[in-house]
């Protein structure tokens, strides 16, 4: 059996690709490129990790200030939410006559589409990105000097000298990291206790089942079911829910302080229950945290950036393809012609629609707007197609901006109030208007912390229920999230010793496609491997959905693989 150590150590070889830096870019393009493309060639604004600013006119929710709009998805233009339906239709009927030819095109601009236009960068990849911002789910911001995500947040501790650890290090990241090992704090009825798994802060006759719950934990661990799930049991467990699972493995009745907490995670997680997501990618997320977290200014956005930035250099190195990274580009059309070339068609920032010749694609967009992007996909490949009409969570992230550090030196504490009153069905979840966790946005920054320094409260909330999608549009979205965010924050802040003067801003990202999920039999009934397979061995795709496993380490497992795959190709 594989543990996840020896995956990981197994060496994969992968940094070759990418090693050789630019000095061996090819292009295959000798014309010049059009003069309106390189007036884009600074693009500093869509860096993923940027300085943001304060609301000049912030709007007063119960008293507390609120940003007027959302960061994240803005669906006002209606691009940033787009293929519900089939949209890639352009003038005529038929996708303009290709202008530029490149070795290899990325279409999403996250961390998945950066990590593999990186590894890839010898080939002097182009990537398309739809939002105006690159970073995908891992964006940043800095005000008054703190950071903070808008999103996606923390790694796991890579093992050293994995592959994952190579790639870090070679970001730098390595030198910004604030490990946290400790067990996330959890606040059970207003008063938070640091390790309820040791069993302090909960009733002694809630102990054995949390004893055994933690063994089943550590046992998890140590087997760990890792991508690509390669045996058998893996399989097995992706029958049936954690939920399930965790019930009969524990073989006693849950109490409600351990439900809860398994409840709360898998909400911040997967934006799901554990009812619902398979025990596999449960256990895949669970087990993983035993081996603590790497925490970046920023979040996850920091690693974003560093990637932003080694591909920004491509420009200058090889301006013939400048830009590189190319924003507010939304991919319409993919595909493959006869001569194995493939097309790619995609609408400018100035709403023309141009087409380039790709010999390789990376679809690292989601898969609902995939199979709409591919040019007839329902008829080539129904089942595919199918697969790929993935089940997905909604997200809000609100971030607080105080005007000085918290005294509490925490990362993460999972908020269950009262566990019996915590959803245990998405219907249940559809008036859970609760964030599940609070986060120390300033974690890595905290060594820097003066007393004057401003900090960020992130606080996570997931929308477990299909339907949330409407809810982050309909009527005043700000008004009513800020309404109910409004009261739980006064419990968070006394929580934290934080006067509500404090508080400088609060600002709202959504997310409306956020999360796969997780369901049971994801992996089992083939839904992964119908998905991820390459498309007529020139479309390839590397996205957290890959999995249904939203996580950075899975996104950057198929970016090596993938990686791989495309320089064996092209020599
Ligand atoms: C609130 C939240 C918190 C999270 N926290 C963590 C965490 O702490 N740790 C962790 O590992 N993971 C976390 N995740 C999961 C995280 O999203 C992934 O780890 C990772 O960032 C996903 O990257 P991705 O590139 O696969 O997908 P995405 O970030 O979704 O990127 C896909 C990109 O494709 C672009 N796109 C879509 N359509 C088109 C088109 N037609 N043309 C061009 N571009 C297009 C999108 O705009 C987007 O930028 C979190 C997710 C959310 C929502």
């Amino acid at each position: 059996m594989h543990t996840r150590r020896q995956v990981l150590k197994a060496g994969l070889g992968l940094f070759a690709y990418g090693a050789t830096g630019v000095s061996n870019a090819r292009s295959l393009i000798s014309a010049r490129p059009p003069a309106s493309r390189l007036a884009d060639l600074s693009g500093k604004s869509c860096r993923p990790l940027a300085t943001r600013y304060r609301d000049p006119k912030p709007r007063l929710i119960d008293g507390l200030p609120f940003k007027n709009w959302f960061e994240g998805d803005d669906f006002n233009d209606g691009l940033n939410i787009p293929f519900h339906s089939a949209e890639n239709n352009f003038p005529g009927g038929v996708p303009p006559e290709p202008d530029e030819v490149v070795q290899v095109a990325v279409v999403g601009g996250g961390i998945s589409g950066l990590a593999s236009a990186y590894l890839l960068r010898q080939y002097n990849p182009v990537v398309f990105e739809l939002h105006s911002i690159f970073g995908g789910n891992a964006q940043g911001g800095v005000i008054d000097g703190a950071e903070y995500p808008l999103g996606s947040a923390y790694v796991i501790t890579p093992d050293p000298g994995s592959a994952l650890d190579h790639f870090y290090r070679e970001l730098g990241l390595h030198e910004v990291t604030r490990p946290d090992v400790a067990a996330a704090p959890v606040e059970i009825n207003g008063v938070i206790h640091e390790d309820i798994w040791s069993g302090i802060g909960v009733p002694p006759e809630d102990v054995p089942a949390i004893e055994a719950y933690r063994k089943l934990v550590l046992r998890m661990a140590d087997d760990y079911p890792d991508v690509p799930f390669p045996e058998q049991w893996m399989r097995d467990l992706d029958r049936i829910s954690l939920r399930q699972h965790i019930e009969e493995e524990v073989a006693l009745p849950i109490p409600a302080t351990l439900s809860a907490a398994v409840q709360a995670y898998c909400y911040s997680s997967f934006g799901a229950g554990w009812e619902e997501i398979s025990a596999l990618l449960g256990w895949n997320f669970l087990a993983a945290e035993e081996f603590g977290r790497w925490v970046f200014p920023g979040g996850n956005a920091w690693m974003a950036d560093a990637l932003w930035q080694r591909l920004r250099d491509l420009d200058h190195a090889s301006p013939m393809l400048a830009p590189h990274l190319r924003a507010g580009s939304r991919v319409v059309d993919v595909r493959v012609r006869p001569d194995r070339m493939v097309q790619l068609t995609w609408r400018t920032p100035d709403g023309l629609f141009r087409s380039m010749l790709a010999q390789h694609v990376v679809m690292s967009c989601p898969k609902h707007v995939c199979r709409h992007v591919i040019h007839d996909l329902e008829r080539i490949d129904p089942q595919r197609f199918n697969a790929m009409n993935l089940h997905r969570r909604a997200y809000v992230v609100a971030n607080v901006l105080l005007d000085r550090p918290v005294s509490r030196d925490f990362y993460d504490i999972f908020l269950l109030g009262e566990p019996k009153s915590f959803p245990m069905s998405e219907g249940q979840a559809t008036s859970f208007w609760r964030y599940t966790d609070v986060l120390d946005g300033s974690y890595a920054n905290r060594r820097d912390m003066l007393p004057g320094r401003p900090s960020v409260l992130s606080l996570f909330w997931p929308l477990a229920y299909d339907t949330a999608r409407f809810d982050l549009v309909q009527g005043d979205p700000v008004l009513a999230f800020g309404q109910a965010l409004a009261s739980q924050l006064n419990e968070t802040l006394t929580l934290l010793d934080m006067p509500r003067s404090a508080v400088r801003e609060i600002r709202f990202t959504r997310w409306g496609h956020a999360l796969p999920v997780a369901q049971v039999g994801f992996v089992a009934n083939g839904i992964a491997h119908a998905i991820r397979r390459p498309f007529q061995d020139r479309v390839y795709f590397v996205n957290q959905d890959n999995w249904a496993l939203p996580a950075v380490e899975n996104s950057l497992y198929d970016a090596f693989e993938t990686a791989s795959t495309i320089a064996a190709a092209l020599g």
